[in-house]
C-alpha cells in the first residue's frame, strides 16, 4: 500500500500548532510557508523521511485541516 503523507488545507486551518505538537516523530513544524497576511506560520512536513504515515496528526487536528494524500 502506497504511504501517505499529511497535505494542509490553509483554509480552515488556524495555525494552532495542534498538529505539530501531535507528531510522536517531530516531523512537522510552523514554518514561515503558508504564512498569510496577518502572518500566522501554518504546518509543514518539513521531515517527510522521518513520517511513518500514521494519521496522529490528521485526528488531532480540530477543523479536519489535514488530509492523508498520496504524494
Ligand atoms: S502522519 Fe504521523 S508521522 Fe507523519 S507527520 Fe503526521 S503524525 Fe507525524
Ligand atoms: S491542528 Fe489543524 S488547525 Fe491546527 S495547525 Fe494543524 S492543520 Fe492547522
Amino acid at each position: 500500500m502506497a504511504k501517505l503523507y499529511p497535505e494542509f488545507d490553509f483554509g480552515p486551518c488556524m495555525a494552532c500548532g495542534i498538529c505539530v505538537q501531535a507528531c510522536p516523530f517531530s516531523c512537522l513544524e510552523l514554518s514561515g510557508k503558508g504564512r498569510d497576511s496577518y502572518r500566522k506560520a501554518y504546518p509543514e512536513l518539513l521531515r517527510r523521511e522521518d513520517c511513518t504515515g500514521c494519521g496522529i496528526c490528521a485526528s488531532a487536528c480540530p477543523v479536519d485541516a489535514v488530509e492523508m494524500a498520496e504524494r
